[in-house]
């Protein structure tokens, strides 16, 4: 029988397109994963000073509803003032009073300091924001052009399996169940062409025998070590259809 090496080189280039083209759709939803992932980060870096410019407002909002408290009391001993009977009451009572405005002092010291520290997070906030839109909107285009290449890789499987579909009936049935059963045990790499003597894949040298049964063309010869299909590379074969390199 004549080997249709010719066919069967077509069918490996193919096969292995298909396997390289399969590789890089399986890469794509991680890629799009780790988008999302860094499109999620800029926004938590905007709610996280949301989230602080809250916290600090409601700590003003505590500490003035203290001072109202405390002037309350202090306008409380103020009255008292008028009622005490002795002396020793009333330096109490003043006592109290220097007390009170002392705490306030302290306290109006600290909203001071929140209102400081509110300006800073109200800039950490506008940094954010800015940051956001711009590594969003870069992060945006990324992840289109990862969807764009993905339908174009789609694209390229089809047109690779619809040529696999019009090739298989032109390859005599037992050949191709050979060829087959090979590509199982290989990770798709079924044939492999004597490069200088050895198996370009296993790098086996090949016994001048089966070299030159190779040449006769009229059966399937499979390398001892690694089981492929062997043929001689053609001179004219222009090295791109050289199913030569393992892609599993
Ligand atoms: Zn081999």
């Amino acid at each position: 029988m004549d080997i249709s090496f010719d066919k069967l080189i077509k069918l490996q280039k193919i096969d292995s397109e298909i396997i390289s083209v399969n590789a890089h759709l399986d890469s794509i939803p991680d890629q799009i994963e780790a988008i999302d992932e860094d499109i999620k980060a800029t926004a938590v870096l905007v709610s996280g000073a949301r989230d602080k410019l809250a916290a600090n407002q409601k700590k003003r909002r505590e500490l003035e509803g203290e001072v109202k408290g405390i002037r309350e009391q202090t306008a409380k001993f103020k009255r008292q003032l008028n009622d005490v009977k002795t002396n020793k009451e009333y330096s109490a009572l003043l006592k109290e009073i220097e007390e009170t405005d002392q705490k306030i002092a302290r306290i109006e010291e600290e909203i001071l300091n929140e209102m400081i520290a509110a300006d800073d997070i109200e800039k950490e906030i506008k940094a954010a924001l800015k940051k956001q839109g711009e590594e969003e909107g870069k992060l945006k285009i990324e992840r289109d052009q990862a969807l764009a290449e993905q339908k174009e890789i789609e694209k390229k499987k089809d047109r690779l399996e619809k040529d696999r579909s019009a090739l298989l009936p032109a390859i005599p049935a037992e050949q191709l169940s050979i060829y087959q059963r090979i590509a199982k045990k290989t990770a798709g790499v079924a044939l492999s062409p004597v490069t200088d003597d050895f198996c370009s894949i296993c790098q086996l040298r090949i016994r001048p025998q089966i070299l030159d049964d190779l040449w006769a063309m009229n059966e399937i010869i499979t390398c001892e070590a690694c089981g492929r299909i062997l043929y001689h590379r053609k001179p004219a074969d222009p090295p791109d259809s050289d199913p030569e390199k393992e892609t599993g």
